[in-house]
């Protein structure tokens, strides 16, 4: 199958094998020897000096972690949402009792910098920002940066979803002042699901020093005490560490000028294409696209459903939309592995389905 959905993406066939190793003691120095290997690998891709540390769990469970180490029930929080990511982020930060403010902006638009910066000014009480930085329910893609000037203006602390888009798509972390950052193996890694990979800034420990939200599991306290040792505080997912070293060492090789830039050719490339097909893109306005997954409308008198059964029936596997988009738009992805063959596929069968409509 070609699988061109945003996560889990296709698995390189070197990486699949680094997954047959046999177990080690994850107590032991074969271990003890590769994660920190792992650990200067994903500074160097967050372009980070934080704190980096790998939780066995999907991308929520990293962004659970991200939540609950750095908050306390009552605190006041703002919740940046332009689709069903930015809900989820804020949704947990109230199952644990946050006080949360919400910004919801329409699906298929960008959060606006001036906004939150004018919400900051106004509510003194915000101590933190949640936001996505790739929304991948619509395909839209954040101002981060922009974003992340007017939290830093104020001086709050910035966490950040950014499991669709580190590792595929520009998210210097230092550079662009990020205190919590979480991405997910399935996405950008090239690495089965099951992974989350989550940076913490001095000021996010400073955080996490006073918060008081439960965490057993999630303690990322207890996560960088065991990783100076070389260990996690649970068995980890010895498998999907192999596969997330080999992984790592790919990308730093190939360099991450190299990746954002190919990303941006196959999301300009994937546009471009659908467009001459007569869809049209779900995002507002084209320039905050997204290079990880293409959002598309499906047209006036097409069943959604009926169009990914066929583009799957030939071999080929679209994702849907989510939540309130379930049945007005599919998704695209092309993050991680993406070889030009297998996405000019992809698009060669959806030209061949849509017209056979
Ligand atoms: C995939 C994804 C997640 C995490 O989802 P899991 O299924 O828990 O891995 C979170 N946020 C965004 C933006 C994502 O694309």
């Amino acid at each position: 199958m070609n699988l061109r959905t945003p996560g889990p993406t296709p698995i390189p066939d070197e990486i699949m094998e680094a997954m047959l190793q046999p177990m080690v003691d994850h107590r032991g120095p074969e271990f003890a020897g590769m994660l920190p290997e792992i650990t200067d690998n994903l500074k160097k891709l967050f372009m980070t000096q934080n704190d980096v540390l790998v939780l066995s769990a999907s991308g929520s469970g990293g962004i659970e972690a991200a939540v609950v180490n750095c908050l306390s029930p009552g605190e006041t929080v703002l919740a940046i949402s332009i689709g069903s990511f930015g809900e989820r982020l804020g949704k947990i930060a109230e199952i644990y009792g946050a006080n949360v403010i919400w910004l919801r902006k329409e699906w298929g638009s960008t959060a606006s910098p001036e906004e939150v910066g004018t919400i900051l000014k106004e509510n003194k009480k915000i101590t933190t920002v949640l936001v996505t930085h790739n929304e991948t329910s619509t395909g839209v893609t954040n101002p981060l940066k922009q974003i992340s000037e007017e939290v830093k203006k104020y001086n709050k602390l910035l966490i950040v979803d950014a499991v669709s888009s580190l590792g595929s798509l520009p998210c210097p972390v230092d550079e662009w002042n990020l205190d919590v950052v979480v991405t997910g193996s399935q996405k950008g890694w090239m690495v089965p699901p099951g992974l989350a990979m989550v940076s913490m800034s001095e000021r996010a420990w400073e955080a996490n020093s006073k918060a008081t939200m439960p965490r057993a599991y999630f303690d990322l306290q207890a996560a960088r005490n065991y990783s100076e040792r070389g260990q996690t505080p649970w068995t980890p997912a010895l498998s999907l560490f192999n596969a997330l070293n080999l992984s790592l060492k790919l990308m730093v090789e190939e360099g991450l000028e190299n990746i954002h830039l190919r990303h941006q050719e196959v999301g300009n490339k994937v546009r471009q294409s659908v467009k001459s097909m007569g869809f049209s893109l779900f995002p507002i306005d084209e320039s905050y696209c997204s290079n990880t997954v293409t959002a598309i409308n499906v047209p006036e008198g097409i069943d959604g459903q009926e169009l990914r059964k066929q583009t799957r029936s030939r071999g080929v596997v679209f994702a849907g939309g989510q939540g309130k988009l379930s049945s007005s738009i599919f998704r695209i992805g092309h993050l991680g592995y993406i070889p030009d063959a297998e996405i000019d596929e992809a698009l060669a069968v959806l030209r061949e389905v849509a017209t056979i409509k």
